[in-house]
């Protein structure tokens, strides 16, 4: 088949060439460019109006997509209170007052009256925040910032960096005294020695593998990653120094396998 330039394609789908190429400009695929309706918004328009529905209203309808019939013969919800008009000139925001009404089901009078409660917000002008833990105002740069990927906003957390990192070796030190719990049967100590210091105590993989696994793992922390994994079977509980010597031992058995293997070959170019 012959390539089509624009200005045939433009031809045969009956639209003028400026408009295929200000569509096209706009990002949008040929098909659409080609296909979708002239004066899309004016006729729009006009169904909107003839239906007695706002314009934003019908159009969003559509969009989400809805027939042009559903879209005209379904009334709109009219709310019972015009949020805004009641919001101006009281110390409450239309957005406070409409989830009061809407979301706990307030009286208007009670939503209109109840005073507005305070949160720790940081006080960005004078670069300070009130830690929600320890309660005393601090620099800004006492926060750590949360990145949320999802929704791509980072805020910053309630706590200061201190609480927060108090929290965090806590919860560290819970998941550790669970995982040697589980992976020592309840013993609590070294599988070879009587080493019980839990400090000292490591996690060993029976088979190794364990470099493999923490690049696997990324980031979280071994701990961490067993615990949302259920405790996966193949570990064990080894103090420092036996899983040193442990580790000692694997290396010499594996110099013995090489030099073994260099023997046999030798051997084998020699007879
Ligand atoms: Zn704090
Ligand atoms: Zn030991």
């Amino acid at each position: 088949m012959k390539k089509q330039t624009r200005r045939e394609l433009a031809k045969k789908y009956g639209i003028s060439y400026n408009t295929l190429n200000g569509r096209l400009g706009l990002g949008w695929s040929l098909r659409k460019a080609l296909t979708y309706p002239l004066n899309y918004k004016k006729g729009l328009k006009a169904k909107a109006e003839q239906a007695g529905i706002p314009y934003g209203t019908f159009r969003d309808r559509v969009q989400q997509g809805w027939s042009i019939e559903k879209a005209m013969s379904t009334p709109v919800h009219k709310s019972k209170y015009k949020y805004a008009e009641l919001a101006r000139g009281t110390a409450i925001q239309r957005a406070t007052l409409y989830s009061r009404i809407k979301n706990y089901g307030w009286t208007l009078e009670k939503a209109l009256k109840a005073e507005v409660k305070v949160r720790f917000r940081p006080d960005f002008e004078r670069g300070v925040k009130r830690c929600s833990k320890c309660k005393v105002e601090l620099d800004l740069k006492t926060f750590f910032i949360e990145r949320k990927l999802k929704n791509k906003k980072s805020s910053i957390y309630p706590e200061c960096r201190i609480c927060r990192t108090i929290n965090h070796k806590a919860r560290m030190r819970r998941y550790r005294l669970e995982i040697v719990a589980h992976y020592s049967n309840g013993a609590n100590k070294c599988a070879l020695c009587p080493e019980a210091r839990i400090e000292v105590l490591n996690l060993d993989h029976i088979n190794g593998g364990g470099n493999r696994e923490r690049k696997l793992i990324q980031g979280k922390s071994l701990w961490k990653f067993l615990q949302d994994a259920g405790y996966p079977p193949g570990y064990r509980i080894l103090c420092r120094n036996c899983d040193w010597l442990e580790w000692i031992k694997r290396k010499e058995a594996l110099h013995g396998r090489k030099r073994e293997e260099a023997e046999k070959k030798t051997r084998a170019a020699e007879g």
